[in-house]
């Protein structure tokens, strides 16, 4: 968190009632219920319009599609709802919060300034990368952080996945559908996934699809732009997590051919936008909100900002538990919007988050 003054100089482009960071799942729940309780909500895209849903082309668990729908089009038909209603979505990146006074200054990476009386954060969260040598050159040639985008593309190439939890597993069992042969590489023993997906990725581990390569970890990834992925540096150490005992003889380093890596190895929430203001996060950077039974569970400890979704939920991380994630945070805005307007008109001032 920054001391530092927020520059106040930028020239405000408009005022609204209700800012929501983020066109996810969670942001455009949000949205529809704000703008139905007409507070002509901005919505804020990002850098990911639609949000991660906009990665999947079935999603087969959203409640009401008994044939699935996909994700692309469950987030078109959700932005189309919420202008329906009167909220406004546009494109732009919220590159900080001053909540120094109020309204709320929202300043856009554009160097645009628009002021708010409540804010939504809704901001979702990226995909963890791994820091190897390797990576950054060949992200996007080779190198991927979602199977459903990239997997097709390395049609019979041998692929690496990189991971132990659910996103791993399904990762994996997904790409059956296009590689020679699947490799996990999870740097412990055991899996942090359901046992649902662990049985779904060992019926294809006895079909020979899947092979699983247990205390295992990447150490560096050769290819180039132009040729792609060559091969993988592995180190193996049978107490797990080899690579904090390269020194050890038991770690054994060797180099593994394939022609895709795939990173499924968690998320990072997108909060960065928040530092400058007094928003709690936890450890891993996810917002904390009060939570609990009654009103105002997704508040944050900041009153007039709230939170739902991906970025506040390190747990669930589902579309239709950010959906009512993004619900509730609308109610809750709501219900703080017409407290400060009701405190402002008795002249009493401004209202709490919560009931
Ligand atoms: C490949 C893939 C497949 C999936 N399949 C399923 C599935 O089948 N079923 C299911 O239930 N879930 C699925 N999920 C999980 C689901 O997509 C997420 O749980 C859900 O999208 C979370 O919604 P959200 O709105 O919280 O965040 P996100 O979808 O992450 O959206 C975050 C939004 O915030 C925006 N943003 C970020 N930073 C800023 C900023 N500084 N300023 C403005 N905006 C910002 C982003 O651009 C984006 O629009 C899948 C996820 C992936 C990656």
């Amino acid at each position: 968190m920054s001391d530092e003054p927020a520059d106040q100089s930028a020239a405000v482009v408009e005022h609204r009632n209700l800012i929501v960071a983020g066109s996810g799942i969670a942001g455009l729940s949000a949205a529809i219920y704000a703008a139905r309780s007409n507070h002509e909500p901005l919505v804020l895209e990002g850098d990911e319009p639609g949000g991660q849903l906009t990665l999947t082309t079935d999603v087969e668990n959203y409640p009401g599609f008994p044939e699935g729908i996909s994700g692309p089009e469950l987030v078109n038909n959700m932005k189309e709802q919420a202008r329906t209603f009167g909220a406004d979505v546009e494109n732009g990146v919220i590159e900080s919060v001053d909540a120094s006074s109020r309204p709320f200054r929202v300043e856009m990476a554009t160097g645009d300034v628009y002021t708010a009386d409540a804010i939504i954060a809704a901001s979702g969260a990226s995909a963890r990368t791994l820091d190897v040598p390797g990576e950054d050159e060949l992200m996007g040639y080779g190198v991927s952080t979602c199977a459903t985008c990239d997997g097709a593309f390395f049609r019979d190439e041998d692929m690496l996945v990189v991971g132990g939890g659910d996103a791993a597993m399904e990762e994996a069992h997904f790409l059956t559908k296009f590689a020679d042969t699947v490799y996990v590489a999870h740097r412990r023993e055991n899996f942090r996934a359901e046992e649902y997906w662990i049985d779904r990725v060992q019926a294809k581990v006895d079909e020979g699809e899947i092979e699983i390569m247990k205390n295992t970890e990447l150490l560096e990834i050769h290819g180039s732009p132009e040729d792609g992925v060559d091969h993988v540096t592995l180190a193996r150490n049978e107490e797990g997590y080899p690579s904090e005992k390269l020194d050890e003889p038991e770690t054994e380093q060797f180099e593994f051919d394939v022609g895709a890596v795939f990173l499924a190895i968690g998320h990072t929430p997108n909060t960065e936008y928040l530092a400058d203001t007094d928003v709690e996060t936890d450890e891993e950077g996810y917002l904390v909100t009060k939570g609990g039974d009654g009103g105002g569970q997704t508040a944050t400890d900041v009153p007039g900002i709230f939170g739902a979704g991906d970025v506040v939920d390190y747990h669930y991380q589902q579309a239709a538990t950010a959906a009512g994630m993004g619900v509730k945070a609308a109610l809750d805005a709501d219900a703080y919007l017409e407290d400060n307007a009701t405190a402002a008109s008795e002249g009493t001032g401004e209202a709490v988050a919560d009931d």
